[in-house]
């Protein structure tokens, strides 16, 4: 259903991790793990799951020659989290316009400064967002921006996956256009991008805009990647517009006939919540953006219940200030509790599916991605639970909703390779991405 490059690009090389805590993330609940258990990867893909040292001893038989081994020894291992809504290239304007309204921020203060940035700058920008996610765990995550070619390339460069979006505005529609044929045509080979259409919100497109990227999206198989109900004026401008809510008009418009991730989703009403169930359309929560912006809670809890597929996103990092897929779990399982007044609402490993199984299911990859299962791309992570704040170890799924951090995370495999070691990203110079950062910012904020 969805449009995923096949390319001929293959890693050879192969990795056990012994002794490690595995956290599979493949039981329906409560969390399967396995206590000194062994994981073994051959080229992109995982290839064994087990607690049976005979098994890690066949796996080095096998591979004598060619094989990584990697001591787990004091760690977590668990899937990579799917980050299922930023616009990873406005890590470059963190800290630019904080504290005002969603209509004001946008028009006043992130758009102004979106016109002068150009490929250079979004690249650029895209490598900051993709360092902060690669040293958090984040191995896959779903952009939406101008210039998703250049967010494309800094991913493959930076060995991240990456669901890109090229994204139709009513003001730049001729760019789009560009855009997304250039994606196409330039990612056609990569192992770790592929694209969605990202038809921007119901505020931003025409009606002949939006069906422009629905009937794209319907031509090259591929889904749709929206914002949707974020805030109450929003859907008041929909009733006011069309008489009905903006989820029921991207219904009726047809947007949902193939597959439709729907970011926010704050302001939906029952009818609104069956709908989404129904036609299959998943959902990113962005809890932080939300608070921050003042827009509200997402009803989660009532989405869960419905049979809606919700996952998590951290949306742009100038209005979360991060890309830290830890924290934004822990804040969507305490603001659920806090909105029901029901401790239960989000318990912890529903919170952790939300972050990896449930992100994979959003972008047409379940079983394939946010689980390590064999089979499954070896995209993981490896957490240092040797800490303090994690000690005693009584529960791995409480320590890792509630109280682990990003700057815990040690090492990163992304489809087989290794592209954070011991907390040093071993794919990027982190000081000639920072500095870059801000050499841009100082230019941009001068203009
Ligand atoms: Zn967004």
């Amino acid at each position: 259903m969805f449009y995923y490059f096949c390319g001929h690009i293959h890693t050879d090389m192969n990795i056990l991790i012994s002794n490690g805590i595995i956290l599979p993330m493949n039981a329906t609940e409560g969390g399967e793990l396995y206590f000194n258990g062994y994981l073994g990867i051959e080229g992109e893909r995982i290839a064994f799951v087990s607690a049976d040292s005979r098994k890690a001893e066949e796996f080095t038989v096998r591979h004598k020659d060619d094989c990584k081994l990697i001591d787990a020894t004091g760690k977590i291992v668990m899937p990579g989290f799917i980050n299922t809504h930023t616009h990873v290239a406005m890590a470059l304007l963190r800290g630019i316009s904080d504290d005002v309204p969603l209509m004001e921020w946008l028009q006043e203060h992130i758009w102004p400064i979106e016109g002068k940035m150009g490929y250079k700058e979004i690249f650029d920008g895209a490598r900051l967002g993709i360092l902060e996610m690669l040293l958090g765990g984040t191995t896959t995550f779903v952009d939406m921006y101008p210039y998703e070619e250049a967010v494309a390339e800094a991913a493959e460069s930076a060995g991240i996956r990456a669901v890109v979006s090229p994204c139709p505005m009513d003001f730049r529609m001729e760019h789009f256009e560009e855009d997304w044929r250039a994606v196409r045509d330039r990612f056609s080979g990569s192992r770790l991008v592929s694209m969605m259409m990202g038809p921007h919100a119901i505020y931003t497109l025409s009606d002949k805009n939006l069906q422009r990227s629905i009937t794209l999206a319907r031509e090259l198989g591929i889904g749709s990647h929206v914002h949707l109900a974020e805030t109450e004026t929003e859907v008041s401008d929909a009733f006011a517009r069309y008489g009905m809510s903006p989820t029921a008009f991207f219904e009726k418009a047809g947007l949902f006939n193939t597959p439709t991730l729907a970011a926010h989703c704050v302001m939906v009403d029952d009818r609104d919540i069956e709908i989404l169930a129904t036609r299959n359309v998943s959902v990113a929560h962005n809890p932080q953006s939300n608070m921050k912006l003042a827009s509200g809670i997402a009803p989660v809890k009532k989405m869960l219940d419905a049979g809606v597929n919700v996952c998590l996103g951290t949306d742009g990092a100038s209005s979360n200030n991060d890309l830290d897929m830890w924290e934004e779990m822990r804040t969507a399982s305490l603001l659920q509790k806090v909105a029901t007044k029901d401790p239960c609402s989000i318990p912890a490993y529903t919170a952790l599916k939300m972050a990896t199984v449930n992100g994979a299911k959003a972008i047409g990859r379940e079983g394939e991605l946010g689980t390590l299962s064999p089979g499954a791309f070896a995209d993981i992570q490896l957490v240092n639970i040797e800490k303090p704040h994690l000690y005693p170890h009584t529960n791995p799924v409480s320590e890792l909703v509630y109280s682990t951090h990003a700057s815990d995370v040690d090492t990163v495999i992304v489809n087989g390779r290794i592209s954070v070691e011991g907390r040093r990203c071993m794919t990027m110079n982190e000081d000639d991405v920072c500095s870059s950062a801000q050499e841009h910012i100082n230019r941009l904020l001068q203009k």
